[in-house]
């Protein structure tokens, strides 16, 4: 079964800038790798500054038309992109399981998931109010009015291709800002995918440029725009180490900044919980895209009094996981991205059992006939808190297991990390509900749920997981700044 869409127009490997399609000015070329087998299958731009500078130009001339453009107006071209992402939802969902590798039943939710953000922000368009402040003075007037807050830059992990691009583009453009957008380098084809239905919704000459490069020219293009005054906002997802040097590059013009960096999501099963569901929370986010998410459980805490059990209810569901390319419409677990994210797991894994986990299920490379990168899943336990799968995120479809004896030593165990994405906890006492939610520190917390994403709520961190929200109606604020109006008659 081939990947690639249906359409052939749907498979661009261009810039988008200015509403033309067009090759790197000097150029050069990328190649998109299949992240099974690590082979080129697609050549897309290897952009430098040049083109950086274009995509900037056009966006910073298409700002005052797209900001004047009344909101209604907007959000009928994204209500058009909308019903584009939908009808070809199939399409789509090939070239995300073609460069990112996840199953294809994933890649469909995955487009349902980039198109819900755009339904939202459409509607947010359209009813975004100010307000009109009480003032003691008869002849005065005081108001309080959003407007854009101009030219926005964007930037993209590979893990959700259509998702993430989708929950920034779409915000941008319902609050009047145009864009400089550049999707990761293992990825680039949804992303162009999905402007080219923007541009078919009808989306203004300007208002959306897309330039792509490799992660070593990323400094190039991303620079650029940074210490450019006309970009007035950095919208980021990705490692915190980027995350920090992209905030850093951006203090010189002072831009507004959203950093939806890494997590260590805790995730803790408590003695009152119902095991079953926790088992199957714990499937529902951890294994989700290979574990590669940004919400993946990472630290699994259990009670000593229910270890056993929860265990014993774990294996027989993860040891099931059929894991295979996407061409295989049963597979569950895809390959890894590539050979950083292999590496990666594979030491974690390693350096855990070095120090003393026992390794339950899986723990190596699977050998698989269609490629080198897909990796077991795994069950460690005895984990603690020193070894690396407990430091960091592994990305990968590794559950790490720790036992816990009481609530607080939970708790300090769970915050003991610099980051502050998602925590999820699983208990049946309400009182306790409130307790554990009140003091893990994550921007996101599950209780008793473990699949938590939704258009229509805030998604961000706290601590080095980053700031800002996506989704919901503060996700527009985010494109948004406040003008005070003072008027005396
Ligand atoms: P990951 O480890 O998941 O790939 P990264 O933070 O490295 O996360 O990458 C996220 C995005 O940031 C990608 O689009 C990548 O190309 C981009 N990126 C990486 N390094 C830089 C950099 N120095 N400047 C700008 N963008 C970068």
């Amino acid at each position: 079964m081939s990947l690639l869409p249906h359409r052939a127009d749907l498979l661009r490997t261009q810039n988008f800038i200015n509403a033309r399609w067009c090759d790197a000015m000097d150029g050069r070329t990328l190649l998109v790798e299949d992240p099974a087998t690590a082979q080129p299958f697609a050549s897309v731009p290897d952009s430098s500054a040049a083109d950086a500078a274009a995509a900037l130009s056009a966006a910073s001339s298409a700002l005052p038309a797209w900001r004047r453009t009344a909101p209604r107006a907007r959000a009928a071209v994204l209500k058009r992109w909308h019903a584009l992402l939908l009808s070809n939802q199939e399409d789509l969902a090939r070239l995300i399981s073609r460069e990112q590798g996840k199953p294809l039943v994933e890649s469909r939710a995955e487009v349902a998931y980039a198109a819900s953000y755009v339904e939202w922000f459409a509607e947010e368009a359209a009813h975004l109010h100010g307000d009109v402040i009480p003032t003691p003075h008869a002849r005065r007037r005081m108001t309080a009015e959003w407007e854009p807050v101009g030219v926005v830059a964007v930037i993209t992990p590979w893990n959700f291709p259509a998702a993430m691009i989708a929950r920034k583009l779409a915000p941008a453009l319902a609050a009047g800002c145009t864009v400089v957008a550049k999707p990761a380098e293992d990825t680039p084809l949804t992303a162009l995918a999905l402007v080219r239905l923007a541009e078919e919704a009808g989306l203004p000459a300007g208002v959306i440029n897309m330039v792509v490069c490799s992660r070593e020219r990323a400094h190039l293009v991303v620079d650029l725009w940074l210490r450019d005054e006309r970009v007035r906002k950095l919208s980021f997802t990705g490692s915190t180490a980027v995350g920090q040097h992209l905030a850093r590059e951006s203090a010189t013009t002072l831009k507004r900044l959203s950093l939806e960096l890494g997590g260590n999501a805790p995730f803790l099963v408590f003695e009152d919980a119902d095991i079953g569901a926790a088992v199957d929370g714990l499937m529902a986010a951890k294994f989700r895209n290979g574990g590669q998410t940004c919400v993946s459980p990472n630290r699994i805490f259990v009670h000593r009094s229910v270890h056993n059990d929860f265990v014993n209810q774990l294996l027989p569901r993860v040891q099931q996981l059929k894991v295979a390319p996407a061409t295989d419409p049963s597979a569950q677990i895809g390959p890894m991205i590539n050979d950083r994210a292999i590496a990666k797991i594979t030491s974690h894994v390693t350096d855990a059992v070095a120090n003393g986990a026992q390794l339950l299920l899986g723990g190596h490379r699977s050998g698989h006939p269609a490629g080198g990168h897909f990796f077991d899943p795994t069950v460690l336990v005895q984990v603690t808190s020193t070894m690396a799968c407990s430091c960091e995120e592994t990305f990968g479809p590794v559950a790490a297991i720790s036992v816990f004896d009481t609530e607080d030593q939970v708790l300090e165990a769970a915050n003991a990390t610099p980051f502050g994405l998602a925590a999820y906890f699983y208990s049946q006492d309400i009182a306790r509900c409130w307790r554990v939610s009140d003091a893990l520190e994550a921007g996101i917390v599950g209780i008793n749920a473990g699949a938590l994403a939704s258009e229509a709520a805030p998604f961000g961190g706290i601590k080095a997981s980053g700031y800002g929200r996506e989704g919901s109606r503060h996700g527009l604020v985010d494109y948004l700044q406040m003008k005070f109006r003072c008027q005396d008659a």
